[in-house]
């Protein structure tokens, strides 16, 4: 049975020290028997703080990004050993606005999400259309070659070292969701990839995840869908409240 994730994307939002006092106050509300996992995606200035109140509680956290290096001259850049030395559960690869703007490849996608594996991290893989390929009629063909992409000889030898976010890029940050249908609809087929390239006991564990303006009011319907495993969320993450809500919905 896959475990459904709430995983909240803080993209470049808050300060170190708004972060912290947000894990404290999220760990006395949290409920203690939650059925969801929740997990928080934070700023790489984040993560001492996230290491010290959350490692070993129900809250995991990581990254957005991490450099395909393991290190070395790299300027700005932040490395997977920096990112397993401060306990990062999970880190999130190849997401639209990195894709979109610092032009990230699928074949960078593939080498940071070895990177993460080659360490103990797992990758939550974005893959999602543009708008102009859904109103072709291209989405399935389009999102199924980004996966193909993005996995290039990454190897994979099982599900639980993988998440997979479906987001499609015109949901994103934008208030328009996929419906229910629609997303399950894509997220079988990301299902069905995967029982292709690996076998159905692979594919039936791996986590799906659907990403683009998921909120309290909109959760459940999405969550409830048989091959949609939980959330990857922006917005909707950064209050505490509405955050609470997300994980009420799972
Ligand atoms: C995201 O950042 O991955 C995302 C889905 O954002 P939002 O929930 O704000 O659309």
């Amino acid at each position: 049975m896959r475990k459904t994730l709430v995983a909240g994307n803080w993209k470049m939002y808050k300060t170190p020290t708004e972060a912290k006092a947000w894990f404290k106050e999220l760990l006395l509300k949290i409920p203690t028997s939650l059925p969801a996992e929740a997990a928080l995606m934070v700023p790489f200035p984040f993560l001492p703080a996230a290491q010290e109140v959350l490692l070993g509680t129900a809250v995991a956290y990581g990254a957005q990004d991490v450099s395909a290096h393991v290190e070395g001259a790299y300027t700005g850049e932040t490395s997977v050993r920096m990112l397993a030395d401060l306990t990062c559960k999970y880190t999130i690869v190849g997401h639209s606005e990195r894709r979109s703007y610092h032009k990230e490849s699928d074949a960078l996608v593939a080498e940071k999400a070895k990177r993460l594996l080659e360490h103990g991290i797992i990758p939550i893989l974005c893959v999602g259309e543009p708008l102009e390929v859904r109103e072709a009629g291209n989405a399935v063909e389009y999102t199924l070659g980004q996966l193909q992409g993005s996995l290039e000889g990454v190897p994979l030898d099982d599900y639980d070292r993988l998440v997979v976010a479906y987001e499609p890029v015109w949901a994103i940050g934008t208030g328009k969701t996929a419906t229910p249908e629609d997303a399950e609809a894509m997220h079988r087929e990301i299902r069905a990839w995967f029982a292709r390239r690996f076998d159905l006991a692979f594919a039936n564990g791996v986590r799906i995840l659907y990403g683009g303006s998921v909120k309290p009011d909109n959760a459940a319907a999405l969550f409830a869908q048989p091959n949609v495993d939980g959330g990857l969320v922006g917005g909707a993450s950064l209050q505490l409240e509405s955050f609470l809500a997300l994980l009420e919905a799972a």
